[in-house]
């Protein structure tokens, strides 16, 4: 295909995907693009409730220190906005209580900063204050079939195939060809993307995948919050090989707590009021089980099992199309357990930005684009993948030096109980702040050894 040289400003990009990385690309896209139009097979709904086509709403969404700054950063009214509807402000150290298999982890007040609310919350204020953009559009209610081309061999995504999923009573109008092609086509439709097969039907080989499935379980549900409990949040982890249960009571807006339980290896937690209290109480320390017993229920209690680390390997792919990125769950989806989900996007929508902002045409240099993205998960999944080794149920091609690696963790851990700025250290780490490498520093091995 000859190049497309003209400018970004006059260009169109479309987001397959309403989810937060759907919502968060579209705003660094805003920046570049002429015309943005986000893409959802849902009819979204018009206040912060959980819906069907991202049924993890109904879990816990802890957003993690990075994500809060790069989203707070994109969306400079978003603290304002989550502030008017409720959303407590989180310090990781100060607010919210750790129970380690070592023992709890210290309460300091830190600089790791976050904002709690529901997934719910979450999505819906940043989608708000993206179509508060005149250059974003949203079509709601269109579900994307597959990928329009144009070019032999090597292919140019031009756009989208799409269909109206029709809502009763409701005539939609009929989606328009300009609707559908885009100089940018950008899949975010998450775990359930379809994107390998649409690249199949333009010739394209299916990328490899990795597959670390800790086959975890979550329920979840709101309770309303205690007022007197002494933390803002808990966690109190599981302890392997043996006991493969942990959970978290996370303060959201409304004066609410929503409560998750998780089981590893297929102990997963019932979702009836008796069943989930009695696995509550089978947790390492009492404490949650006892909130939970004083905290009015607001819901019934959700299941949910779709829970194992994929990553397509798009990047690996010799042979890529010009004008097309796969971004969040559709590339490379975590186990959730980390709290890393929502943040990876975040990351992934900064990466975007930045490099639209070197004037470079995203249509030309998708490929490089895609391995930048799959670069910046790949820390999240190595995280999530590699603790999920420590049970034995886990499934999937063990990297070589994960025992060492745990053990260097558990002595980590076992130091950061006792010793506030390296527990800091640690958090910082899980929350994406710094690399991995922060931990070899020579300080932090002084103290563990
Ligand atoms: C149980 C659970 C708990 C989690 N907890 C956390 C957490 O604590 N912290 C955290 O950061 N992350 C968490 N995550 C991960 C987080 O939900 C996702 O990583 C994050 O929201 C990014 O997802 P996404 O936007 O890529 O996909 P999704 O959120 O799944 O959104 C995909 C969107 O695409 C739409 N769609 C799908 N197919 C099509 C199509 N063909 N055409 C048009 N639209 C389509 C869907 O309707 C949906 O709106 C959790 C996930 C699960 C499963």
């Amino acid at each position: 295909m000859p190049p497309d040289n003209r400018p970004l400003g006059d260009q169109h990009a479309i987001v397959i995907g309403g989810g937060l990385a759907g919502l968060l690309c579209a705003r660094a896209l805003s920046r570049h693009f002429q015309r943005v139009t986000v893409l959802d097979r849902d009819h979204l709904p018009s206040g912060p409730q959980a819906r069907a086509g991202a049924p993890q709403g109904h879990h816990v969404h802890v957003l993690i220190a990075r994500g809060w700054r790069i989203m707070s950063e994109l969306f400079p009214e978003l603290s304002a906005a989550l502030d008017e509807a409720g959303a407590p402000h989180l310090d990781w150290l100060a607010d919210v209580a750790w129970h380690t298999p070592f023992g709890p982890a210290p309460r300091n007040s830190s600089p790791l900063r976050s904002r709690a609310c529901t997934r719910g919350l979450l999505e819906y204020t940043v989608r708000r204050l993206l179509l508060a953009d005149p250059r974003v559009h949203l079509l709601d209610g269109v579900e994307v079939d597959g990928l329009q081309s144009a070019g032999d061999r090597d292919k140019r995504v031009t756009g989208v195939i799409a269909h109206r999923r029709g809502r009763a009573g409701a005539e939609a109008p009929a989606l328009t060809p300009d609707q559908l092609r885009a100089d940018l086509v950008l899949d975010a439709s998450g775990r359930g993307s379809k994107a390998i097969d649409w690249l199949t039907a333009l010739g394209y080989p299916s990328p490899p995948e990795t597959l670390v499935d800790a086959k975890l379980g979550y329920a979840s549900r709101l309770v309303r919050r205690a007022p007197n409990a002494p933390w803002a949040g808990l966690y109190v982890m599981g302890r392997s090989p043996h006991l493969p249960r942990a959970g978290v009571i996370y303060p959201v807006e409304g004066d609410r707590w929503i409560v998750t339980l998780v089981g590893y290896g297929g102990d997963h937690p019932p979702t009836d009021d008796a069943g989930f209290l009695a696995f509550a109480r089978g947790l390492a320390t009492p404490e949650l089980a006892d909130a939970l017993a004083g905290a009015a229920p607001l819901t019934s209690i959700h299941g949910y099992r779709r829970t194992e680390s994929r990553v397509r390997h798009f990047e690996r792919l010799r042979r890529w199309p010009g004008g097309l990125l796969i971004v969040g769950d559709a590339a490379c989806a975590l186990n959730p357990a980390y709290g890393q989900g929502m943040t990876v996007s975040a990351i992934e929508a900064e990466l975007l930005s930045q490099h639209l902002r070197l004037d470079r045409p995203a249509d030309q240099h998708c490929r490089d684009l895609q391995r930048r993205l799959a670069a910046a998960a790949r820390p999240a999944f190595l995280t999530a993948s590699g603790d999920d080794f420590r049970w034995p149920t886990t499934s999937g091609r063990r990297p070589p030096g994960q025992g060492v690696m745990h053990k260097l963790i558990d002595r980590l851990l076992r130091a950061a109980t006792r010793d506030p700025a390296l527990y800091l250290r640690l958090l910082e780490v899980l929350q994406l702040v710094r690399p991995t490498s922060a931990l070899l520093d020579p300080r932090v091995l002084a103290k563990i050894f």
